[in-house]
């Protein structure tokens, strides 16, 4: 190849190790400049949420200690992202420019049009597949269409090559002999103006390291029991690995070979098949871009929907009256995560008892959730809608009361996240307002001033999204 230096342009792939781009380009034996470009209205309409920022923020900085290790700088840039390239190209005599593939539709595009023009004029563009088991278009059924159902994704997926063995971080690199100019990582402005920051900072250690130390921790202590473990919410019964996967501080086939490698094929199934969850779901939305805001199954465009401000808002501030979906939705306004059993619940009962359209809870997520990812929470919210590529079935309606007897039986969860529940015994900790009265009142509770009353009642409602559905979509 003939250039001066290699640009890598870092994007959701925030790691040194087993970053095919950066080794690319380490390999060339040429300067390699990395850098991150910050763009936000490329993304549009899905710009990084206040909580994904905020990650964003403490990733760059590990990524520059990484880089730093390697004697490397990162550059920092503010977008349009072609314009920051070719001008970081000029300035730095780089004639490539490598970055390892992202799936969204918006960003598909960009990176298309970026790849033609980069290449018009004369710099050697080349895109990695980094963050993925598979490439979206390397598996179709046997008709040569994409999958639409998961048990025959995940057959193939068993049945085809496997994925590739993670690379290692390259052990050296070579420096530029002068430096482009860089942002400083506070001017992106990413953290929040207001530090509401609090409960992130003590959930969460964004960056590569630590992504490979919860993984291990997870091998050493999680993993042979996640298969009972994975649905209890007030256990750490999962690998909390989701953020760490969004921003690709790790990637999944590091992931998927060291847990096939820690525990037997038995054991490790049950996790490997959630990994196979996140392919599915990026499957389905680099076939299906049009998903992150219409109905999967188009016979859900006809569903009707009642947006009502004051009970999204109960909804959103933990106040339904219902603990499952209030603990769900304090966790995670705190730790900007919840827990996968309490998405499902907490989304069923936006979308089925509150008849609110799914898109509203998707958005309130990808604000909220530091792993909010367009092709997971998308494929999530469609689910639990009952209108995604094999969701769960429409009329298969949650009971919030009974999801909270059957996994957080000893009321665990609520205590931890409702503390003005903590006193009701066990049998009401889930119904507050079937309790006696004196029960009530021994535990402090007055329903309607020290905690809410049930903002709709389970039967009722369960009617009317029957009714909805069977009116429309069936
Ligand atoms: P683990 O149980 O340890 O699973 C390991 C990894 O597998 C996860 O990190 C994740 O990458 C993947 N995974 C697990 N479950 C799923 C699933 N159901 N679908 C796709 N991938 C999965 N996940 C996100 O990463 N970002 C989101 O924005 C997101 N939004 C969701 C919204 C709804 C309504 C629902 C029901 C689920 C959503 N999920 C999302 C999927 C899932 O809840 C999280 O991936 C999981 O809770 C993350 O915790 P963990 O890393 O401990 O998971």
């Amino acid at each position: 190849m003939n250039c001066e230096s290699v640009i890598v342009w870092f994007r959701d792939d925030l790691r040194v190790a087993d970053n095919p781009a950066f080794t690319a380009a380490v390999q060339s034996g040429l300067p390699v400049l990395p850098v991150y470009l910050w763009s936000p209205a490329e993304e549009n309409p899905w710009e990084p949420g206040a909580a994904s920022r905020w990650w964003l923020h403490q990733s760059l900085r590990s990524l520059e200690v990484s880089l730093g290790k390697l004697g490397l700088r990162l550059i920092l840039r503010h977008g349009p992202s072609l314009e920051a390239l070719r001008a970081l190209a000029a300035e730095a005599g780089a004639k490539a420019v490598f970055w390892n593939r992202r799936y969204e539709p918006a960003i598909v595009e960009r990176d298309k049009t970026a790849k033609a023009s980069l290449r018009a004029s004369g710099i050697d563009a080349q895109s990695f597949p980094g963050n993925l088991l598979r490439e979206p278009w390397t598996i179709r059924n046997t008709a040569g269409q994409p999958f639409r159902v998961f048990t025959a994704f995940w057959k193939a997926c068993q049945t085809g090559q496997p994925a590739p063995e993670p690379l290692p971080a390259p052990k050296s690199a070579r420096a530029p002999l002068q430096w482009p100019a860089s942002a400083a990582l506070r001017d992106l402005g990413l953290e929040p103006q207001i530090d509401w920051a609090a409960g992130l900072r003590e959930s969460w250690r964004p960056g590569e390291t630590a992504a490979i130390e919860r993984l291990d921790r997870f091998l050493e202590s999680g993993l042979r029991s996640y298969g009972n473990a994975r649905d209890i919410p007030a256990e750490t019964g999962t690998s909390w690995l989701s953020a760490h996967l969004h921003f690709g501080e790790i990637s999944p086939r590091q992931v998927w070979h060291k847990v096939a490698r820690s525990a037997s094929e038995t054991e490790a199934a049950p996790y490997l098949r959630q990994l196979i969850w996140r392919e599915f779901a990026f499957h389905t939305l680099f076939h299906f871009p049009a998903t992150p805001s219409e109905p999967f199954n188009a016979r859900f465009a006809r569903f009707p929907w009642q947006y009502n401000r004051a009970t999204f808002r109960a909804w959103s501030k933990g106040l339904t009256g219902y603990p499952m979906v209030d603990a769900g939705m304090r966790q995670l306004w705190h730790t900007g995560w919840m827990h996968n059993r309490v998405r499902m619940i907490v989304a069923s009962f936006l979308v089925k008892h509150l008849l609110i359209p799914w898109q509203h809870g998707a958005r309130w997520f990808w604000d909220t959730l530091v792993d909010a990812d367009l092709a997971n929470n998308t494929f999530g919210w469609q689910w639990a809608a009952g209108c995604g590529a094999d969701p769960a079935p429409y009329f298969r309606i949650f009971n919030p009361v009974l999801q909270g007897e059957k996994f957080d039986a000893r009321g665990n969860y609520i205590r931890r996240w409702i503390p003005e529940l903590g006193r009701l015994p066990d049998r009401w900790i889930h119904c507050p307002w079937q309790a006696p009265k004196q029960i009530l009142k021994a535990a402090g509770i007055v329903l309607g001033s020290t905690y809410p009353a049930p903002i709709v009642d389970h039967r009722l409602a369960r009617e009317r999204a029957l009714d909805a559905f069977t009116s429309t979509c069936r």
